[in-house]
């Protein structure tokens, strides 16, 4: 134990989220669990990870968590550990929303990615059908988050292409299907306002020209009631010119406008979800538990799992690619990762006394 790395968790804490600043001491090393001298609370070691309150021992759920994650469906780990059903689908929710904040934390930061891939994945459920919106870089492969909806329609991309943009900077090529939504959320995602702050009027919004949009429309042709892909029928460029959108190909990966990797990714999930599996008798009942096996799975490919097409020489995973992190994570590093929360902040009004000021000086930012 040692309270130099650790932070207090407490969201109404003034010292909330900093780290060797000296106000946390150990509070029982019988018990795992620290105080901090600024509001006076103890808390657990596990406090702000997956294992948090996790009465079975941690090799259990990392295990479990494990096959969860390489498509094993839950009555067949229930069969083989003897483990409550309801036990499994509350590891499975509870990492899942471990991992959503992980990802909101490391990989919704800006970087450049220079191209991004989006895709919908079509996913029939208990008694209903869910569109999953996900993006994809294809330089690093870093998988950059999802969104969960019953209709595929304006608010699923918005949301995603907005989740997006928030991991993006500079230069960036977005490619995605047909789909004509795409066009609006884009332009709604990445426009920066203009002036505002003293000027009569809404702010004007303006899109930014280092943004370039293509769309690759497809070909099919069907076979009785299947529909088979033939390949890239079309490419339309809807931001930026042709050859703005060819060079901006040529810095990423070259080659021709495709979708390839975030349809591989498709293929990664249907394989790695028990529930996604086309034509299977085993479907998920609530959208909540899509979204958890979703992030769950996104993010062991971003931290835990080595990509073979990122370097041949040293195991690369696409976190490291795209430097997030140095090392390749295990599962149980991800389950144990505490995320940070914000600053404190000074919400008075008047006049601040010296106290307060030391205050502000010392907790408000880290
Ligand atoms: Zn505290």
């Amino acid at each position: 134990m040692n309270p130099k790395t650790v932070f207090c968790p407490h969201e109404d804490c003034v010292a909330r989220g900093h780290i060797g600043k000296g106000n946390i001491t150990i509070h029982s090393k019988k018990e795992k669990r620290y105080r901090c001298k600024e509001c006076g609370r103890t808390f657990s070691e596990r406090k702000g990870s997956a294992l948090y309150r996790l009465h079975r021992p941690a090799e259990m759920m990392v295990t479990v968590l494990k096959l969860l994650s390489h498509g094993c469906p839950i009555p067949a780990i229930v069969a083989a550990y003897e483990l409550d059903e309801r036990t499994i689908a509350d590891w499975q929710q509870k990492s899942g929303q471990h991992a959503k904040a992980v990802h909101e934390t490391l990989v919704e930061q800006p970087r450049e990615h220079k191209q991004v891939q989006s895709d919908e994945l079509r996913l029939k459920i208990f008694s209903a059908v869910l569109w999953i919106a996900m993006s994809i870089t294809p330089v690093s492969r870093l998988w950059l988050g999802a969104e969960v909806s019953h209709t595929r329609g304006r608010n699923l991309i918005t949301s995603m292409i907005k989740r997006t943009s928030r991991c993006c900077k500079g230069t960036v090529l977005l490619v995605t299907d047909g789909l004509v939504t795409y066009i609006k959320a884009v332009k709604k995602a990445f426009s920066i306002s203009e002036g505002g702050k003293g000027k009569t009027g809404r702010p004007r919004l303006i899109f930014p020209q280092t943004i370039f949009l293509a769309q690759v429309v497809k070909s099919y042709s069907s076979k009785g009631k299947r529909y088979v892909c033939h390949g890239v029928h079309k490419c339309l460029c809807c931001f930026g010119s042709f050859v703005q959108i060819g060079m901006a190909l040529k810095n990423s990966t070259g080659g021709l406008l495709n979708t390839a990797c975030i349809e591989r990714f498709n293929a990664t999930l249907r394989q790695s979800i028990a529930g996604f599996a086309r034509k299977s008798r085993y479907l998920f009942h609530k959208q909540e538990m899509v979204e958890s096996a979703v992030y769950w799975v996104g993010t062991c490919y971003n931290f835990c799992t080595v990509h073979r097409s990122l370097s041949s020489q040293l195991p690369t995973t696409p976190a490291m690619a795209a430097g997030i992190t140095d090392h390749l994570w295990s599962v149980k590093e991800l389950l144990e990762y505490k995320v940070r929360p914000q600053p404190w902040v000074f919400k008075g009004r008047g006049r601040r006394s010296k106290k307060t000021l030391e205050r502000i000086k010392k907790w408000a930012t880290f």
